[in-house]
């Protein structure tokens, strides 16, 4: 058995793939052979600038703009990738925001429009992509959790449920899914440099005990570990510079 994943052949749907973690994985899953859709929301040229970093690796690539929290978007979205580029074989639910907001300040708009981006988003992309994968007995499921899924975090109580609510579905959908060979699992990440981080959490580097934020490649290397496995389903994997401890 080849100890490296060698995802030749294999075709990846990235969501929030334009910049910071998603577009470090859709690079490392390329690096590993698969062909890659970057999804993105609003940000055409970094989703063009990934794709283009995904075909100078040799694999195909295209980029396709869709709200993920829409249910008419996702549907759209992964029917015009299959007549692009193929049905998803990998699906990475990586798009996510982080309105930081306090106990006092959080609004009703906030928290719904965190739970459709952060969790929904989730099952609404996994049931599209679930018909090509039951038909194959393959599949490649990986949700971008936080964890403040678990923790405090940084950026609120919305984040947290949000949060904690992808863990829940990764675990639902993986003792459902493990007898057709899919498998789902999440990855947690603390304080990781992107503009995400950058926007509001830059003061909190000091929290994190290696002394430094994570890279997104760190993250996209876990994802790519993860994909690679075909007996591990349902877990969460942490990573948090010594922040945390499942
Ligand atoms: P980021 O730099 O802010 O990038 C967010 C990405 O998500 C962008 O590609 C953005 O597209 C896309 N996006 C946002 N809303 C979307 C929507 N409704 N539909 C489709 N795409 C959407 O964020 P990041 O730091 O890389 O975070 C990626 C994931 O990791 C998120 O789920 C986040 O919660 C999680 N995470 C991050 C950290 C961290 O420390 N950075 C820690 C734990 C977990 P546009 O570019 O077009 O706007």
């Amino acid at each position: 058995m080849p100890l490296l994943p060698d995802l030749t052949g294999r075709i990846a749907l990235v969501t929030g793939a334009s910049r910071g973690i998603g577009a470090a994985i859709a690079l490392a899953l390329a690096e590993a052979g698969a062909d890659v859709a970057v999804n993105y929301r609003q940000r055409f040229a970094e989703a063009e600038s990934v794709a283009a970093s995904v075909t100078a690796i040799g694999r195909r690539a295209i980029t396709i703009a869709a709200d993920v929290s829409d249910s008419t978007a996702v549907a759209a979205m992964v029917a015009n990738m299959t007549s692009r580029l193929g049905a998803p074989d990998i699906l990475v639910n990586n798009a996510g925001i982080a309105l930081i907001r306090g106990i006092d300040d959080l609004t009703e708009a906030d928290f719904d429009q965190t739970i459709a981006v952060n969790l929904k988003s989730v099952f609404l992309c996994t049931h599209a992509v679930l018909p090509h994968m039951r038909a194959q007995n393959w599949g490649r499921i990986v949700n971008i959790s936080s964890g403040a899924a678990r923790g405090a975090g940084g950026v609120g109580l919305h984040y947290n449920a949000s949060k904690a609510g992808v863990e829940g579905v990764t675990r639902g959908y993986a003792a459902r899914l493990v007898k057709q060979g899919i498998t789902v699992n999440a990855v947690a990440p603390s304080l990781i440099e992107t503009d995400m981080v950058k926007a509001g959490l830059a003061s909190s580097a000091a929290r994190i005990p290696l002394g430094r934020f994570g890279t997104s490649e760190e993250v996209a290397q876990v994802v790519v570990m993860l994909i690679g496995n075909a007996y591990m389903t349902g877990q969460t994997v942490a990573l948090s510079g010594g922040m945390a401890f499942n």
